[in-house]
């Protein structure tokens, strides 16, 4: 007499998972849809092993119970072998593998094993060899059954393999669980084997798949489901995934520019609804084009469609994207507001084959070109020198720093009273050997988001400090020299100290040395920060507000803190071309003068330039008219020709 208990507790199990998946509307997706296919099949197989157990268990077998038991069995077999060869399936779509079976003949390699199946039951009505089912002995196995065994073990122990080998795909979390199932599974056959009247299997298996519905299948991880796409994530993980597994795909990036003046017009809550609507739209794109599209989400606005590459040479759905989704995403003006989207389409693994570097692309392809365009090319980004050095940036930013490679230019400042440079900017500069001398405009921004910003100014202050004690700045004409400092540099605690050690070090008086400050410094000014320049004030150094006239600039905070010089951002002076904008520059210098500051402007390039701010009575000019930032020797070789000259 077998024991139905089990089957009759794994078939609740089986509709609860099937529940929950509709409840967390875990039904879009492949990988979703296998895992529903896969509990579906394993519950018709638990209601298909119930019936023929209980007809079984009812031995000598009327009529009916005979058919119940004879459907039961064929239904179960071929029932429960599929489940076994889908729940390998989902797990390739869990890894992102599919596409090994994308070729004919590893499709043949797959369903081979599920064909004899079908083969060997066909036959069996008319040889009885895999199994009979009679009035008086119910059901009976035949010498064919075995066969049966074999194959199930043969998709079995394959998927059980491919669990060990998703380790590279999967976190522990993930591949434990699923490892597990088929350990429960192969569990169950022992027991069934030595004691064949209890009928764990389906059970085990109930008890399986709900371990994957808890710690697997969690769409909360998975989806940005207020965007109703996948999430930023799954997006990171899927494209790992992708690229260990090697497979061929195209990446569409979407970056919406004025995403967040929308999201702050429309709201949060709306905001959302319009991304929803934008995701739907592109879904509808996919089913038109019979092409798998799987669409990510970063907030706060950037969408990423992975499709997969074509090689039999129909449409190619990645260039097509490129060209359309632009003005599909441009139609959803609503309220007066537009995405404007630029897009970016990535050819993997050609154009790229790590995700680091993908995912640094998507983040600023735009910036490539500032035309306006807004279709892109990874193809042509990838090549050119500015994206090789960002993508290298890092690495280059360690080298010049343990290798010592950071030297510093200097830059005359001209003095408009006395006709001669009486100052100078150091400006850093990084001498790779592989890409030669790079400029701080793309080294700086990198090495405050690398976290390279302090080690950088260290040496560019150890720098300074050096060539200020070598050379003998009266002689040369000098007064003093700038030294930029970063954000980073004003808020560390122990700044003053630093300088301080330097200047004992190399024996320089601090009034050799003027520290510039940004205006964005004071953007987020902090207490430490007002603590340091306040210290390093009583210490001697005198400040400059650099670039100032690009951010919002306060008088009031100017006039508050101990700026000895404003140093006038070049985009002032050009601005000085307009009637309205020399009022504006000349007003500007004007009033910080009256308040007691020097003036430096930056910038200056051309001979009309120098003569409005001469007239406009500028105290020190810095600019190529005069010189560009030249190396230390070509530096003290330009200060001796130059001053040494009756007048400039
Ligand atoms: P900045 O401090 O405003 O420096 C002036 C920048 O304007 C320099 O660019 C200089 O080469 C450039 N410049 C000077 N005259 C002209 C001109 O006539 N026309 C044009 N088009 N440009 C001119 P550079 O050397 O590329 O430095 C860019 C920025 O990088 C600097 O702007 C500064 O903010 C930052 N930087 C440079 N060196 C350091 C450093 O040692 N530490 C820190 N924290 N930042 C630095
Ligand atoms: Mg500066
Ligand atoms: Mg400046």
């Amino acid at each position: 007499m077998r024991i139905i208990y089990f089957d009759l507790c794994a078939i609740p199990l089986f509709l609860m998972i099937l529940f929950i998946c509709h409840s967390r509307k875990m039904t879009k997706g492949t990988a979703n849809r296998l895992f529903i296919s896969v509990v579906l099949l394993s519950l018709f197989s638990a209601v298909a092993d119930l019936g023929m157990e209980i007809a079984d268990n009812a031995v000598p077998l009327s009529e009916a119970g005979r058919v119940i038991c004879t459907v039961s069995t064929y239904m179960y077999l071929t029932l429960r072998n599929a489940n076994i060869a889908v729940l390998l399936l989902f797990l390739l779509a869990l890894t992102k593998t599919t596409f090994l079976l994308r070729k004919w003949w590893s499709k043949i390699v797959f369903s081979l094993p599920y064909t004899m199946i079908l083969v060997m039951l066909a036959q069996n009505p008319f040889t009885h060899n895999a199994f009979t089912v009679t009035a008086e002995a119910g059901y009976a196995r035949g010498p064919l059954m075995l066969a049966f065994y074999g194959i199930a073990m043969v998709y079995g122990l394959g998927g059980l393999a491919y669990c060990v080998y998703c380790r590279r795909y999967l976190p522990p979390d993930k591949w434990i669980p699923l490892l597990s199932v088929y350990i429960l599974a192969y569990i169950a056959v022992v027991i069934q084997f030595f004691r064949p009247q209890l009928l764990v299997e389906m059970f085990c298996t109930a008890l399986g798949e709900m371990l994957i519905m808890l710690s697997i299948m969690r769409p909360e991880e998975r989806m940005d489901s207020e965007a109703g796409m996948l999430s930023w994530a799954s997006y990171q993980s899927d494209l790992r995934n992708i690229l260990l597994s090697g497979e061929k795909v195209q990446i569409i990036v979407i970056r919406m520019l004025n995403c967040r003046e929308i999201r702050n017009y429309l709201g949060e809550h709306k905001y959302n609804k319009y991304l929803s609507e934008i995701a739907n739209d592109i879904r509808t794109i996919r089913w038109n084009r019979r092409h798998r599209i799987e669409i990510y989400f970063e907030r706060p606005g950037t969408i990423y469609l992975i499709t997969d590459t074509d090689e039999t040479g129909r449409e190619n759905v990645g260039e097509r994207l490129l060209s359309e989704i632009g003005d599909h995403i441009k139609r959803y003006a609503k309220m007066g507001v537009r995405f404007e989207p630029r897009v970016c389409l990535i050819r993997c693994p050609e154009d790229l084959r790590k995700a680091e570097d993908i995912i640094s692309l998507g983040h600023r392809f735009q910036t490539a070109d500032s035309s306006g365009r807004t279709a892109f090319r990874a193809s042509e980004i990838v090549q050119t020198k500015a994206f090789v050095i960002e993508a290298h940036i890092e690495e280059i930013l360690d080298r010049a720093i343990k290798e010592n490679r950071i030297v510093m230019h200097y830059q005359p400042i001209y003095d408009v009273r006395s006709g001669r440079f009486h100052s100078a900017e150091a400006l850093a500069r990084i001498a790779d050997p592989e890409y030669g001398l790079l400029s701080p405009a793309i080294f700086i921004p990198a090495a405050e988001m690398e976290g390279f910003i302090l080690p950088l100014g260290d040496a560019v202050l150890e720098q300074v400090f050096r060539f200020i004690s070598e050379h003998d700045l009266d002689a040369l004409g000098l007064s003093n020299i700038e030294i930029n400092l970063s954000v980073a540099q004003c808020m560390e605690r122990n700044l003053p100290e630093k300088i301080l050690a330097l200047q004992r070090k190399y024996g320089v008086d601090p009034c050799r040395i003027n520290l510039e400050i940004t205006e964005t410094t004071f953007e987020n000014i902090s207490e430490t920060m007002l603590e340091n320049v306040n210290a390093l004030s009583r210490m001697g150094y005198s400040f400059a507000l650099d670039d100032y006239g690009i951010g919002y600039s306060s008088i009031q905070r100017v006039n508050h803190l101990p700026l000895k010089i404003i140093k006038i951002d070049k985009s002032m002076l050009e601005e000085a071309s307009s009637a309205s904008g020399r009022t504006i520059l000349e007003h500007t210098m004007r009033m910080m003068q009256a308040i007691g500051k020097q003036l430096v402007a930056e910038g200056a390039e051309t001979q009309d330039e120098i003569d409005i701010l001469k007239k406009m009575d500028c105290d020190y000019i810095q600019g190529f008219y005069f010189s560009q930032p030249l190396p230390e020797e070509a530096f003290i070789r330009f200060m001796k020709e130059q001053n040494g000259r009756p007048g400039c």
